[in-house]
């Protein structure tokens, strides 16, 4: 038996490894079976290239736990260690063994099967987060015999003889009091399922348990065989032509375990420039706040790394379900690093670009289609737009709009058709179909589409393309914004007006509210009041996004109809309480033209015009 020392600092590592670890220690299942799956990649590359023969028994790698002797052992039939490799590789944290073994073996070969590397740096140590006891037995594919390894803290360790007779290598964590757990195969298989479900060699986790004494003449039970717990060959490894619909659906239930269809997806492949694969899926969104559930899982060769790492993946994507395996990605740095590393950036706008580039596809190949998904995916698409100009760039051309009657317009449609050459032109849009009714038929009536913007994202959108498109030339109104495409133009008496302000302002006990008199388009109407839509939507992004309440005083103005029998007769009117009760009832019409009354204001009208029905009838009498 020989003994050592761990080099390298192992003292100035270890504690930092612990605390690096401790919010996630269930890490180091994905660390020991990747390892094994490195193993035997390692012996498959050294088979193929007739550097060594072994036999054919199929690659596997064994998780199994014992609860009597609480250890949990992770077997691979991979390549092994000789004494000389376990004390290179094992007794030397932050030396890469694989870099050693990709230039001892591909000298002429440079760089071929250079993904083998493990790039995450925890490796083999993060064994000691959850174990009193590391023991490792080892037999190399070589005729070196096998050999053992023991330690309890990682630092000092005892080498001796093993009777391994198996090629390959068996790590048994005697596992510490804290993480009893780990031997329940429930918790077990659910850690190993989360980290290794892709993972490119068969991974079967099983449980050594005594067997049962048979009873009285019956058959001993058959002990129970491991079970698989992952899928060596993940859909996004496959040709995209090579897919089927119901695959990539099945898929999409079992890794985000969503019994919604999808809408579609995106099978990303590429080998040029940068090694990518994966799928994405835009998921059927339930309701608007449910959209942040999203999730992109981020895999480095079938390896799981982590959920929803935005340094890589793009804010907005997130939003989306996916998976994106890339072997290139250099994990075991820090976050910060990932933020400024060059690779990345392109990488994320490449998939950006992607993204863009198939909805531009789907839009312009199956409009139909794609007009049905609209509803579910537009808020994504208007957040990607806002928070990426090359992403709005791209998709552009595919945002689309559903106007009140049920059709689905591109601006440049919209535009076209409602706004002939206008220098200014301005969209006009409703936020609440119901409540908005009376003004959007008007607007109708004028022969003009009103577009549908009800969702959250809506105000910062619209507000992103009036600064965006056509420098400005374009505007959104809300339809209860302005009254200029609803009145005709023609001089006015500036004493009326003057007149009628005066009594509104009393009827609506409001010093500020402006009064408009303008000849209307729709004779039988008496009146509109309208709100300032900068100010308006000011104050609404105040309140949803910043949780302030900054309400600016809403800047509103009451439009009268010159050409109203009802507004003739009041300018001509003595002012009592008769022409008050008709302001206050005008007032009141136009404002329910709009949005609800408040309640005191509601109780007003109604006793008003319960008073004015009695009225009417009295004057019959
Ligand atoms: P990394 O895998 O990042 O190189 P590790 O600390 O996990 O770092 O492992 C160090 C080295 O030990 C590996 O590169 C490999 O050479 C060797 N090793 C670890 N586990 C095994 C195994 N199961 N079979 C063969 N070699 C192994």
């Amino acid at each position: 038996m020989s003994k050592g020392t761990v080099s390298i600092n192992a003292e100035n590592i270890m504690p930092v490894i612990k605390q690096w670890l401790y919010s996630d220690k269930d890490i180091f299942m994905r660390e020991l079976v990747s390892n094994g799956c490195d193993a035997i990649r390692k012996l498959r590359w050294l088979v193929s290239n007739g550097q060594a023969q072994v036999d054919d028994a199929p690659e596997r790698i064994d998780v199994i736990a014992d609860k009597e002797k609480g250890t949990l052992t992770f077997v691979d039939n991979g390549i092994g260690m000789t004494e000389e490799e376990i004390v290179k590789y094992i007794a030397q944290v932050a030396f890469s063994g694989a870099t050693d073994f990709i230039t001892k073996y591909t000298e002429d070969n440079k760089g071929e099967d250079a993904g083998i590397i493990g790039h995450f740096g925890l490796g083999f140590y993060s064994a000691f987060m959850v174990s009193d006891k590391v023991v490792i037995d080892s037999k190399s594919y070589t005729d070196a015999p096998a050999v053992r390894w023991t330690s309890e803290d990682g630092m000092e360790y005892e080498i001796e003889p093993s009777d391994r007779t198996e090629r390959g290598t068996a790590i048994t964590l005697y596992i510490d009091e804290a993480d009893k757990d780990f031997l329940n195969l429930w918790t077990l298989r659910s850690t190993l399922e989360k980290h290794c479900a892709f993972m490119p060699v068969p991974i079967f986790v099983s449980e050594v348990k005594k067997p049962e004494e048979p009873k009285e003449g019956e058959e001993p039970k058959k002990p129970e065989e491991p079970q698989q717990i992952n899928d060596t060959h993940p859909l996004w490894m496959k040709r995209p032509n090579e897919c089927t619909d119901e695959e990539y659906k099945e898929f999409y239930r079992k890794v985000f375990n969503d019994y919604d269809e999808p809408l579609f997806w995106i099978h990303l492949n590429a080998e040029y420039p940068f090694n990518l694969k994966g799928i994405l899926y835009f998921p059927k969104i339930k309701n608007e706040f449910s959209a942040s559930e999203g999730v992109i899982k981020l895999y480095n060769n079938q390896v799981f790394v982590a959920d929803n790492i935005k340094e890589v993946i793009p804010e907005f994507l997130l939003l989306l379900k996916g998976v994106i395996d890339c072997p290139d990605l250099p994990l075991n740095v820090s976050r910060s690093f990932l933020q400024n590393d060059g690779y990345v950036k392109k990488m994320a706008a490449y998939i950006t670009r992607k993204v863009a580039d198939r909805l531009v596809t789907e839009f312009n190949t199956k409009r139909e289609d794609y007009q049905r998904y609209w509803d579910d995916i537009h808020p994504f698409v208007k957040y990607g737009c806002i928070k990426d100009d090359k992403f709005y760039d791209r998709v552009k051309k595919a945002l689309i709009y559903k106007t009140t009657g049920g059709e689905y317009v591109t601006l440049d449609e919209y535009l076209n058709k409602n706004c002939g050459d206008e220098e200014e032109k301005t969209v006009y849009y409703a936020s609440d179909e119901k409540r908005q009714a009376q003004m959007i038929k008007l607007y109708n009536d004028q022969g003009k589409d009103v577009i549908l913007l009800n969702t959250l994202i809506d105000n910062n959108f619209i507000s992103f393309l009036e600064y965006t498109e056509r420098d400005g030339k374009v505007s959104f109104k809300r339809v209860d914004a302005a009254a200029d495409s609803l009145t005709e133009s023609g001089e006015v008496s500036e004493e009326a007006r003057k007149k009628l302000e005066g009594l509104f302002r009393k009827a609506m006990a409001d010093d500020t509210v402006d009064v408009q008199l303008k000849p209307f388009k729709d004779d039988g109407l008496i009146a509109m009041i309208t709100v300032d839509e900068q100010n308006r939507r000011f104050t609404e992004m105040s309140s949803r996004w910043g949780g302030m309440d900054m309400k600016l005083p809403e800047k509103r103005t009451l439009v009268l109809n010159d050409k109203h029998p009802l507004v003739k007769w009041l300018q001509a009117a003595e002012e009592n309480e008769r022409t008050e009760t008709v302001c206050a009832q005008v007032a009141d019409l136009a404002e329910m033209a709009r949005q609800p009354l408040v309640a005191d204001r509601m109780v007003d009208f109604l006793r008003r015009s319960n008073a004015l029905l009695t009225q009417l009838i009295e004057n019959q009498k």
